[in-house]
Protein backbone atom coordinates (compact mmCIF):
# COMPACT_ATOMS: atom_id res chain seq x y z
CA UNK A 1 0.00 0.00 0.00
CA UNK A 2 2.80 2.48 0.53
CA UNK A 3 3.06 5.08 2.86
CA UNK A 4 -0.04 7.45 2.82
CA UNK A 5 2.21 10.35 1.43
CA UNK A 6 3.24 8.78 -1.36
CA UNK A 7 0.24 7.86 -3.32
CA UNK A 8 -2.59 10.87 -4.66
CA UNK A 9 -6.14 9.82 -3.41
CA UNK A 10 -9.04 9.64 -4.66
CA UNK A 11 -12.29 11.24 -3.67
CA UNK A 12 -15.88 9.45 -4.33
CA UNK A 13 -18.34 12.47 -4.03
CA UNK A 14 -16.04 15.51 -3.00
CA UNK A 15 -18.79 18.32 -3.75
CA UNK A 16 -20.67 16.79 -0.38
CA UNK A 17 -19.82 17.32 3.22
CA UNK A 18 -17.42 14.89 3.64
CA UNK A 19 -15.64 15.93 0.21
CA UNK A 20 -15.47 18.96 1.27
CA UNK A 21 -13.76 17.86 4.65
CA UNK A 22 -11.45 15.66 2.88
CA UNK A 23 -10.81 18.34 0.68
CA UNK A 24 -9.25 20.53 3.40
CA UNK A 25 -7.43 17.60 5.29
CA UNK A 26 -5.62 16.52 1.79
CA UNK A 27 -4.63 20.09 1.11
CA UNK A 28 -3.43 20.30 5.29
CA UNK A 29 -0.80 17.76 5.00
CA UNK A 30 -0.16 18.18 1.13
CA UNK A 31 -1.48 14.73 0.00
CA UNK A 32 -1.94 14.74 -4.36
CA UNK A 33 -5.42 14.54 -5.33
CA UNK A 34 -6.00 11.99 -7.92
CA UNK A 35 -9.98 12.06 -8.67
CA UNK A 36 -12.43 13.90 -7.60
CA UNK A 37 -16.35 13.18 -8.44
CA UNK A 38 -19.32 14.81 -8.04
CA UNK A 39 -23.10 14.11 -8.92
CA UNK A 40 -24.44 17.43 -9.87
CA UNK A 41 -22.45 20.86 -8.43
CA UNK A 42 -20.41 20.93 -11.47
CA UNK A 43 -19.72 25.17 -10.39
CA UNK A 44 -18.25 23.25 -6.78
CA UNK A 45 -16.61 20.62 -9.14
CA UNK A 46 -14.93 22.92 -11.47
CA UNK A 47 -13.39 25.00 -8.41
CA UNK A 48 -12.17 22.02 -6.79
CA UNK A 49 -10.54 20.93 -9.96
CA UNK A 50 -8.98 24.45 -10.35
CA UNK A 51 -7.57 25.03 -6.77
CA UNK A 52 -6.48 20.76 -6.54
CA UNK A 53 -5.48 19.92 -9.95
CA UNK A 54 -6.47 16.49 -9.86
CA UNK A 55 -5.46 14.56 -13.14
CA UNK A 56 -9.31 12.84 -13.21
CA UNK A 57 -12.45 14.75 -12.11
CA UNK A 58 -16.63 12.31 -12.59
CA UNK A 59 -19.14 13.70 -12.76
CA UNK A 60 -21.78 11.10 -12.25
CA UNK A 61 -24.91 12.56 -13.40
CA UNK A 62 -24.01 12.44 -17.39
CA UNK A 63 -26.43 15.43 -17.85
CA UNK A 64 -24.10 17.45 -16.11
CA UNK A 65 -20.92 16.64 -18.24
CA UNK A 66 -21.24 19.30 -20.98
CA UNK A 67 -21.60 21.93 -18.41
CA UNK A 68 -18.21 20.74 -16.77
CA UNK A 69 -16.52 20.62 -19.99
CA UNK A 70 -17.65 24.43 -20.86
CA UNK A 71 -16.23 24.82 -16.78
CA UNK A 72 -13.06 23.56 -17.73
CA UNK A 73 -12.19 24.73 -21.14
CA UNK A 74 -8.45 24.42 -21.51
CA UNK A 75 -7.65 23.05 -17.71
CA UNK A 76 -5.71 20.16 -18.20
CA UNK A 77 -7.84 17.26 -16.62
CA UNK A 78 -9.37 14.05 -17.73
CA UNK A 79 -13.12 14.87 -17.59
CA UNK A 80 -15.50 11.47 -16.99
CA UNK A 81 -18.81 11.45 -17.16
CA UNK A 82 -21.67 8.25 -15.84
CA UNK A 83 -21.86 6.04 -12.72
CA UNK A 84 -19.47 3.29 -14.79
CA UNK A 85 -16.45 5.93 -14.32
CA UNK A 86 -16.94 6.44 -10.71
CA UNK A 87 -16.09 2.31 -10.86
CA UNK A 88 -13.47 2.77 -12.88
CA UNK A 89 -12.15 6.03 -10.56
CA UNK A 90 -12.01 4.05 -7.35
CA UNK A 91 -9.70 1.44 -8.86
CA UNK A 92 -7.18 3.38 -10.88
CA UNK A 93 -3.59 1.89 -10.07
CA UNK A 94 -2.08 5.25 -9.39
CA UNK A 95 -4.37 5.39 -6.32
CA UNK A 96 -3.96 4.79 -3.25
CA UNK A 97 -6.57 5.41 -0.91
CA UNK A 98 -10.29 6.46 -2.16
CA UNK A 99 -12.31 7.96 0.38
CA UNK A 100 -15.96 7.15 -0.14
CA UNK A 101 -17.94 10.31 0.29
CA UNK A 102 -21.10 9.23 -1.79
CA UNK A 103 -24.46 9.58 -0.14
CA UNK A 104 -26.15 6.45 -0.37
CA UNK A 105 -26.50 2.68 -1.78
CA UNK A 106 -25.06 5.09 -5.14
CA UNK A 107 -21.84 4.47 -3.95
CA UNK A 108 -22.07 0.24 -4.08
CA UNK A 109 -20.10 -0.05 -7.21
CA UNK A 110 -17.87 2.17 -6.51
CA UNK A 111 -16.59 0.62 -2.88
CA UNK A 112 -16.63 -2.65 -3.69
CA UNK A 113 -14.40 -1.47 -6.83
CA UNK A 114 -12.30 -0.01 -4.42
CA UNK A 115 -12.08 -2.91 -2.00
CA UNK A 116 -11.54 -5.26 -4.97
CA UNK A 117 -8.46 -3.51 -6.43
CA UNK A 118 -6.94 -3.62 -2.78
CA UNK A 119 -6.66 -0.07 -1.81
CA UNK A 120 -6.84 1.71 1.54
CA UNK A 121 -10.64 2.21 1.70
CA UNK A 122 -11.64 4.78 3.97
CA UNK A 123 -15.54 4.54 4.57
CA UNK A 124 -17.62 7.39 5.28
CA UNK A 125 -20.63 6.07 2.96
CA UNK A 126 -22.26 3.98 5.06
CA UNK A 127 -25.09 2.34 3.08
CA UNK A 128 -23.27 -0.21 1.26
CA UNK A 129 -22.07 -1.47 3.66
CA UNK A 130 -25.21 -2.16 5.55
CA UNK A 131 -26.90 -3.57 1.99
CA UNK A 132 -23.74 -5.74 1.66
CA UNK A 133 -20.94 -5.57 4.24
CA UNK A 134 -20.84 -9.29 4.36
CA UNK A 135 -19.79 -9.26 0.38
CA UNK A 136 -17.46 -6.13 0.90
CA UNK A 137 -15.44 -7.35 3.81
CA UNK A 138 -15.52 -10.66 2.61
CA UNK A 139 -13.98 -8.90 -0.36
CA UNK A 140 -11.22 -6.83 1.27
CA UNK A 141 -10.10 -10.27 2.89
CA UNK A 142 -9.35 -11.53 -0.57
CA UNK A 143 -8.08 -8.32 -1.70
CA UNK A 144 -6.11 -7.30 1.21
CA UNK A 145 -7.77 -3.68 0.85
CA UNK A 146 -7.49 -1.93 4.24
CA UNK A 147 -11.17 -0.61 4.86
CA UNK A 148 -10.45 2.20 7.23
CA UNK A 149 -13.54 3.73 9.08
CA UNK A 150 -14.38 7.36 8.74
CA UNK A 151 -17.63 7.87 10.31
CA UNK A 152 -16.51 9.40 13.69
CA UNK A 153 -18.07 6.60 16.14
CA UNK A 154 -16.49 3.62 14.12
CA UNK A 155 -13.53 5.49 14.08
CA UNK A 156 -13.47 5.91 17.73
CA UNK A 157 -14.40 1.99 18.20
CA UNK A 158 -11.38 1.10 15.57
CA UNK A 159 -8.91 2.96 17.79
CA UNK A 160 -10.00 1.56 20.66
CA UNK A 161 -9.76 -1.33 19.47
CA UNK A 162 -6.35 -0.90 18.25
CA UNK A 163 -3.54 -3.54 20.07
CA UNK A 164 -6.44 -5.67 21.79
CA UNK A 165 -8.17 -9.08 20.34
CA UNK A 166 -11.77 -9.50 19.69
CA UNK A 167 -12.26 -11.84 22.38
CA UNK A 168 -11.29 -9.65 24.75
CA UNK A 169 -14.52 -7.45 24.23
CA UNK A 170 -17.38 -7.43 25.92
CA UNK A 171 -19.59 -4.96 23.75
CA UNK A 172 -19.56 -2.00 21.51
CA UNK A 173 -20.71 1.42 23.10
CA UNK A 174 -22.04 3.41 20.01
CA UNK A 175 -22.57 6.79 20.69
CA UNK A 176 -25.41 9.28 19.60
CA UNK A 177 -26.37 12.63 20.17
CA UNK A 178 -29.61 11.84 19.84
CA UNK A 179 -30.47 14.60 17.32
CA UNK A 180 -32.84 17.57 17.23
CA UNK A 181 -35.67 15.68 18.75
CA UNK A 182 -34.43 14.00 21.33
CA UNK A 183 -36.12 15.53 24.34
CA UNK A 184 -39.32 16.41 21.89
CA UNK A 185 -42.40 14.11 22.72
CA UNK A 186 -44.88 14.53 20.13
CA UNK A 187 -43.44 14.07 16.44
CA UNK A 188 -46.31 14.23 14.08
CA UNK A 189 -45.44 17.80 13.71
CA UNK A 190 -41.90 18.28 13.22
CA UNK A 191 -40.57 20.16 10.31
CA UNK A 192 -38.03 19.37 7.44
CA UNK A 193 -36.43 22.93 8.53
CA UNK A 194 -36.37 21.45 12.40
CA UNK A 195 -35.09 18.13 11.33
CA UNK A 196 -32.33 19.73 9.65
CA UNK A 197 -31.20 21.65 12.73
CA UNK A 198 -28.66 19.05 13.84
CA UNK A 199 -27.49 20.09 17.42
CA UNK A 200 -23.78 19.27 17.16
CA UNK A 201 -22.71 18.08 13.43
CA UNK A 202 -22.99 20.23 10.45
CA UNK A 203 -23.76 17.30 7.45
CA UNK A 204 -25.46 16.53 4.08
CA UNK A 205 -29.12 16.32 4.70
CA UNK A 206 -29.61 13.04 4.05
CA UNK A 207 -27.95 11.91 7.26
CA UNK A 208 -29.33 15.03 9.05
CA UNK A 209 -32.54 13.41 8.76
CA UNK A 210 -31.24 9.84 9.34
CA UNK A 211 -29.44 11.52 13.14
CA UNK A 212 -33.54 13.09 13.73
CA UNK A 213 -34.83 9.28 13.35
CA UNK A 214 -31.88 7.95 15.03
CA UNK A 215 -31.62 5.69 11.75
CA UNK A 216 -28.15 6.58 11.66
CA UNK A 217 -27.75 5.30 14.36
CA UNK A 218 -29.46 1.94 13.52
CA UNK A 219 -27.33 2.48 10.39
CA UNK A 220 -24.18 2.51 12.19
CA UNK A 221 -25.41 -0.45 14.75
CA UNK A 222 -25.13 -2.57 11.38
CA UNK A 223 -22.20 -0.84 9.71
CA UNK A 224 -19.98 -1.47 12.74
CA UNK A 225 -21.37 -5.30 12.72
CA UNK A 226 -19.45 -5.75 9.67
CA UNK A 227 -16.43 -3.72 10.18
CA UNK A 228 -15.52 -4.97 13.95
CA UNK A 229 -16.97 -8.36 13.09
CA UNK A 230 -19.52 -8.53 16.29
CA UNK A 231 -22.75 -9.44 16.50
CA UNK A 232 -25.51 -6.97 16.95
CA UNK A 233 -26.26 -7.93 20.26
CA UNK A 234 -23.29 -6.93 21.53
CA UNK A 235 -23.63 -3.53 20.45
CA UNK A 236 -25.04 -1.06 22.60
CA UNK A 237 -26.33 2.24 21.77
CA UNK A 238 -25.94 4.85 24.27
CA UNK A 239 -27.35 8.68 24.25
CA UNK A 240 -24.66 11.03 24.56
CA UNK A 241 -25.83 14.96 23.62
CA UNK A 242 -22.29 16.77 23.78
CA UNK A 243 -20.87 14.34 20.70
CA UNK A 244 -17.21 14.91 22.60
CA UNK A 245 -17.06 10.74 23.17
CA UNK A 246 -17.23 9.46 20.18
CA UNK A 247 -17.64 5.93 20.91
CA UNK A 248 -16.08 3.43 23.44
CA UNK A 249 -15.28 -0.05 24.11
CA UNK A 250 -15.81 -2.22 26.97
CA UNK A 251 -13.67 -4.97 28.02
CA UNK A 252 -14.73 -8.29 29.81
CA UNK A 253 -12.47 -7.02 32.52
CA UNK A 254 -14.95 -4.15 33.18
CA UNK A 255 -12.86 -1.49 31.86
CA UNK A 256 -14.02 0.58 28.97
CA UNK A 257 -11.65 2.93 26.25
CA UNK A 258 -13.54 6.26 24.95
CA UNK A 259 -12.39 8.05 22.25
CA UNK A 260 -12.90 12.03 22.44
CA UNK A 261 -12.73 14.87 20.69
CA UNK A 262 -14.39 18.22 19.01
CA UNK A 263 -17.77 16.67 16.47
CA UNK A 264 -15.32 17.70 13.86
CA UNK A 265 -15.20 15.40 10.62
CA UNK A 266 -12.08 16.41 9.88
CA UNK A 267 -10.34 14.39 12.48
CA UNK A 268 -11.50 10.78 11.84
CA UNK A 269 -10.92 11.75 8.06
CA UNK A 270 -7.47 12.61 8.49
CA UNK A 271 -6.87 9.59 10.90
CA UNK A 272 -8.14 7.00 8.37
CA UNK A 273 -5.84 8.55 5.46
CA UNK A 274 -2.94 8.64 7.78
CA UNK A 275 -3.21 5.51 9.74
CA UNK A 276 -1.15 4.37 11.60
CA UNK A 277 -0.42 7.82 12.81
CA UNK A 278 -1.36 10.44 14.61
CA UNK A 279 0.22 13.53 12.77
CA UNK A 280 -0.56 16.92 13.17
CA UNK A 281 -3.98 18.33 11.86
CA UNK A 282 -6.00 21.69 11.71
CA UNK A 283 -8.51 20.19 14.94
CA UNK A 284 -7.75 20.93 18.05
CA UNK A 285 -8.27 18.88 21.36
CA UNK A 286 -11.49 18.95 23.73
CA UNK A 287 -10.92 21.95 26.26
CA UNK A 288 -11.86 19.45 29.20
CA UNK A 289 -12.05 23.18 31.37
CA UNK A 290 -14.51 24.28 29.18
CA UNK A 291 -16.83 21.36 29.10
CA UNK A 292 -19.23 21.77 31.77
CA UNK A 293 -20.65 18.18 31.38
CA UNK A 294 -20.62 14.96 29.62
CA UNK A 295 -23.89 13.36 29.96
CA UNK A 296 -25.52 9.92 28.63
CA UNK A 297 -28.72 8.43 28.45
CA UNK A 298 -30.66 5.49 26.98
CA UNK A 299 -32.22 5.44 23.68
CA UNK A 300 -35.55 6.04 23.08
CA UNK A 301 -37.13 3.00 21.33
CA UNK A 302 -40.59 3.59 21.48
CA UNK A 303 -40.02 7.41 20.13
CA UNK A 304 -37.70 6.17 17.46
CA UNK A 305 -38.71 2.63 16.50
CA UNK A 306 -35.78 2.70 14.15
CA UNK A 307 -33.52 1.14 16.55
CA UNK A 308 -35.81 -1.89 16.85
CA UNK A 309 -36.33 -2.36 13.56
CA UNK A 310 -32.04 -2.24 12.49
CA UNK A 311 -31.46 -4.98 15.05
CA UNK A 312 -34.27 -7.29 13.96
CA UNK A 313 -32.72 -6.16 9.99
CA UNK A 314 -29.23 -7.07 11.30
CA UNK A 315 -30.73 -10.56 13.28
CA UNK A 316 -32.28 -11.65 10.09
CA UNK A 317 -29.68 -10.75 7.80
CA UNK A 318 -30.03 -11.53 4.45
CA UNK A 319 -31.75 -8.81 2.09
CA UNK A 320 -33.40 -7.32 5.52
CA UNK A 321 -30.76 -4.62 5.83
CA UNK A 322 -31.05 -3.60 1.81
CA UNK A 323 -34.46 -3.05 2.22
CA UNK A 324 -34.42 -1.52 5.43
CA UNK A 325 -31.78 0.87 3.61
CA UNK A 326 -33.70 1.15 0.33
CA UNK A 327 -37.19 2.22 1.93
CA UNK A 328 -35.38 4.50 4.17
CA UNK A 329 -33.54 6.29 1.49
CA UNK A 330 -36.84 6.93 -1.07
CA UNK A 331 -38.66 8.34 2.47
CA UNK A 332 -36.22 10.60 3.45
CA UNK A 333 -36.15 11.72 -0.18
CA UNK A 334 -39.94 12.50 0.01
CA UNK A 335 -39.59 14.33 3.59
CA UNK A 336 -37.20 16.70 1.94
CA UNK A 337 -39.47 17.07 -0.86
CA UNK A 338 -42.35 18.37 1.63
CA UNK A 339 -44.48 14.66 0.46
CA UNK A 340 -44.84 12.79 3.60
CA UNK A 341 -44.47 13.52 7.31
CA UNK A 342 -41.64 12.52 9.75
CA UNK A 343 -43.65 9.97 11.14
CA UNK A 344 -43.76 8.36 7.55
CA UNK A 345 -40.44 7.55 7.52
CA UNK A 346 -40.65 4.65 10.11
CA UNK A 347 -43.98 3.52 9.18
CA UNK A 348 -42.89 3.44 5.60
CA UNK A 349 -39.80 1.56 6.59
CA UNK A 350 -41.44 -0.67 8.82
CA UNK A 351 -43.78 -1.87 6.36
CA UNK A 352 -40.94 -2.29 3.31
CA UNK A 353 -39.59 -4.46 6.01
CA UNK A 354 -43.20 -6.34 5.97
CA UNK A 355 -42.99 -7.21 2.54
CA UNK A 356 -39.84 -8.62 2.61
CA UNK A 357 -40.05 -12.28 1.16
CA UNK A 358 -36.16 -12.71 2.58
CA UNK A 359 -33.51 -15.01 1.79
CA UNK A 360 -30.28 -16.54 3.42
CA UNK A 361 -26.94 -15.77 2.25
CA UNK A 362 -27.41 -13.27 -0.86
CA UNK A 363 -25.24 -12.57 -3.87
CA UNK A 364 -24.38 -8.99 -5.08
CA UNK A 365 -27.07 -9.07 -7.59
CA UNK A 366 -29.84 -10.36 -5.62
CA UNK A 367 -29.32 -7.49 -2.90
CA UNK A 368 -29.42 -4.77 -6.10
CA UNK A 369 -32.44 -6.15 -7.36
CA UNK A 370 -34.48 -5.88 -3.66
CA UNK A 371 -32.40 -2.57 -3.52
CA UNK A 372 -34.31 -1.40 -7.43
CA UNK A 373 -37.80 -2.97 -5.88
CA UNK A 374 -38.05 -1.26 -2.86
CA UNK A 375 -37.29 2.05 -4.71
CA UNK A 376 -39.48 1.05 -7.94
CA UNK A 377 -42.50 0.51 -5.65
CA UNK A 378 -41.80 3.46 -3.26
CA UNK A 379 -41.50 5.59 -6.82
CA UNK A 380 -45.05 4.98 -7.65
CA UNK A 381 -46.71 5.92 -4.32
P1 LIG B 1 -23.67 15.12 1.03
O1 LIG B 1 -25.08 15.09 0.59
O2 LIG B 1 -23.16 16.39 1.63
O3 LIG B 1 -22.71 14.75 -0.20
C1 LIG B 1 -22.97 13.64 -1.01
C2 LIG B 1 -21.96 13.52 -2.16
O4 LIG B 1 -22.37 12.41 -2.96
C3 LIG B 1 -21.92 14.74 -3.07
O5 LIG B 1 -20.61 14.90 -3.55
C4 LIG B 1 -22.84 14.33 -4.23
O6 LIG B 1 -22.48 14.96 -5.44
C5 LIG B 1 -22.59 12.84 -4.31
N1 LIG B 1 -23.74 12.10 -4.83
C6 LIG B 1 -25.05 12.27 -4.49
N2 LIG B 1 -25.82 11.39 -5.17
C7 LIG B 1 -24.99 10.67 -5.94
C8 LIG B 1 -25.19 9.60 -6.89
N3 LIG B 1 -26.42 9.13 -7.17
N4 LIG B 1 -24.11 9.09 -7.51
C9 LIG B 1 -22.88 9.56 -7.25
N5 LIG B 1 -22.62 10.56 -6.37
C10 LIG B 1 -23.67 11.10 -5.73
O7 LIG B 1 -23.48 13.90 2.03
P2 LIG B 1 -22.47 13.78 3.29
O8 LIG B 1 -23.11 14.33 4.50
O9 LIG B 1 -21.10 14.25 2.91
O10 LIG B 1 -22.45 12.20 3.50
C11 LIG B 1 -21.76 11.32 2.63
C12 LIG B 1 -21.73 9.93 3.25
O11 LIG B 1 -20.93 9.96 4.42
C13 LIG B 1 -23.10 9.41 3.68
O12 LIG B 1 -23.16 8.02 3.46
C14 LIG B 1 -23.14 9.70 5.16
O13 LIG B 1 -23.96 8.79 5.88
C15 LIG B 1 -21.68 9.52 5.54
N6 LIG B 1 -21.27 10.28 6.73
C16 LIG B 1 -21.35 11.63 6.71
C17 LIG B 1 -20.96 12.37 7.82
C18 LIG B 1 -20.99 13.89 7.81
O14 LIG B 1 -20.55 14.50 8.76
N7 LIG B 1 -21.50 14.53 6.77
C19 LIG B 1 -20.50 11.70 8.97
C20 LIG B 1 -20.42 10.31 8.95
C21 LIG B 1 -20.80 9.62 7.82
MG1 LIG C 1 -21.58 8.68 12.71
Amino acid sequence: MGHWRERPITILGSTGSIGVSTLQVARHLGIPVHTITGHSKVDELARQVVEFRPRKVVVSDPGAAPQLRHLLKGVAVVIEAGPEALVHAASHPEVGAVVTAIVGGAGLPATLAAVRAGKRVCIANKEPLVMAGGLIMAEAARSGAAILPVDSEHSAIFQCLEGHRGHEVAELLLTGSGGPFRTVQDLSQVTREQALKHPTWSMGPKITVDSATLMNKSLEVIEARWLFGIEPGRIRVVIHPQSVVHSMVAYRDGSVLAQLGLPDMRTPIQYALTFPEHTAGEVAAPDFARLSSLTFEEPDRRRFPSLDMAYAAARDGGLAPAVMNAANEMAVAAFLNGRIAFLDIFRTVERALGQLANRADPGLDDILAADAEVRARLARI
